[in-house]
């Protein structure tokens, strides 16, 4: 038996996805442990492309069993909807192999709701919020006032709770923000239909992964976002409002006593950072532009452009560190492949010194990157299958990454689909 985690070192959509879509072929069970549809992960495969926002990527392996743990943020409607459009393209889901902690707590319509009002009423200050209302869905649960999937098979009790959840959340919609009040009736419906569509799904899913890890099977543990956006570790405020660690992926997922076997963390071959905070290696202008296009960086779930730079090997570092990396992914090294040279940020400088350590948030605004360039190879290398067909410059360029951030590399992606990875 073998437990691993994928995760982001980054700030995100670094390609985790892709690798949990490829890694699966060695592990029984997928679980997600945080975060909720405000993500998308790219996966291409014989099915098609996808980007899935809440379903585990193992849903596409036969024989997988998916999981949404306690940790995640549960939409209902848009988990509904992403599982209706990826069975139109002939996946089969079903109560076999998806199920739904009955402890994983709802995001309800008005979560979402004051994400977009909190949003607009900071105005120029806003933190990029992709408004599927993570924010107050995870303030709301800190404070104990969610309801918890499980809930649904208990409707007297559900009822009582949501009469008390709605007097509450009403006041700071009318009361804060001017805005229009939820009604019983309108909850009730919301649940209804789908608590009805999702029910089959839902089930003790800790007791599930407990008989599953003593019959051996091997778990791998799905993060949501980067290091970098962990709510503790990352750039806060401008993080999501979740642990994307590997250290919370037990807790998330329902296993609590499950160990870590191996950390995979997936780091991109340059820089990308959607939304707001600080971001200290960001190239602007027609590189920048050269890059986004080269690297199609646009977000999977709200399309917007992604900023772009070279890689942070500061962040990174910090990154690998973060999440325990026991071997790394580095992924899109194929796009690199249009620069003469490959520029790398090796350090920072923060009040006129140099550094190596990844500042305070507060100190990262006044950043500067200090780049150095490595050699470019200049030729497509995303048909290239095996380490020593690599050109010598792209092998030279993985090699001082993972001597840098201090962590083997174990996979080179060079292209979006399956198969377009070096094993080393
Ligand atoms: P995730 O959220 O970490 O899974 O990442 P995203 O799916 O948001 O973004 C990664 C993007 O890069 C997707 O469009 C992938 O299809 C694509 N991708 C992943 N690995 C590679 C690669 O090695 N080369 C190229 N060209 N694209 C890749």
């Amino acid at each position: 038996m073998k437990n691993c985690a994928i995760v982001g070192i980054n700030w995100g959509d670094e390609g985790k996805g892709r690798m949990v879509d490829l890694l699966t072929q060695d592990y029984d069970v997928v679980v997600r442990y945080q975060g909720g549809g405000n993500a998308g992960h790219t996966v291409i495969n014989e099915h098609g492309k996808f980007a899935l926002h809440l379903l585990p990527s193992g849903i596409f392996r036969p024989g997988v069993v998916n999981i949404l743990g306690n940790g995640v943020a549960l939409d209902l409607a848009s988990l509904w909807t992403e599982i209706e459009n990826v069975a139109e393209k002939g996946v089969p889901i079903t109560p076999d192999n998806l199920k739904i902690s009955d402890r994983a707590s709802l995001v309800l319509p008005w979560h979402i709701a004051l994400d977009e009002l909190e949003e607009h009423r900071l105005k120029d200050k806003k933190y990029g919020s992709t408004k599927q209302g993570i924010a107050p869905f995870y303030s709301d649960k800190y404070q104990k006032k969610t309801i918890q999937a499980g809930e649904l098979f208990y409707p007297d009790y559900l009822a009582r709770h949501l009469k008390d959840l709605l007097e509450w959340k009403n006041l700071t919609l009318t009361g804060v923000y001017d805005a229009q009040p939820y009604t019983t009736e309108m909850l009730c419906e919301y649940l209804h239909d789908y608590g009805n569509k999702l029910k089959p799904f839902i089930c003790d899913t800790g007791n599930w992964l407990r008989s599953a890890q003593a019959e051996g099977k091997s778990i791998l543990f799905e993060a949501q976002l980067g290091a970098l956006r962990d709510l503790d570790y990352g750039i806060y405020p401008y993080t999501t409002s979740s642990n994307a660690i590997a250290a919370y992926a037990p807790v998330g997922s329902g296993l609590p006593s499950a160990k870590l076997d191996e950390v995979v963390g997936v780091v991109k071959a340059y820089s990308t950072c959607v939304g707001e905070g600080p971001f200290v290696c960001e190239w602007f202008g027609s590189e920048a532009e050269k890059l986004r296009e080269a690297g199609f960086e646009y977000g999977a779930k709200t399309g917007r452009p992604r900023r772009v730079g070279p890689i942070d090997i500061v962040a990174t570092r910090y990154g690998v560190q973060t999440q325990g990396a026991t071997t790394i992914a580095l992924t899109k090294l194929d796009v690199l492949s249009c620069m003469d040279q490959i520029p790398v940020c090796t350090k920072y400088v923060v009040n006129g010194m140099e550094t190596e350590r990844f500042p305070f948030p507060a100190a990262l605004a006044d950043a500067k990157p200090v780049i150095e360039y490595l050699e470019g190879w200049g030729c497509d290398i995303s048909t290239v299958r095996t380490w020593d067909a690599l050109p010598k410059q792209a092998q030279a360029y993985v090699e001082y990454i993972e001597q840098v951030i201090e962590c083997h590399i174990g996979y080179v992606s060079v292209g979006p689909e399956r198969d377009a990875y070096i094993k080393r």
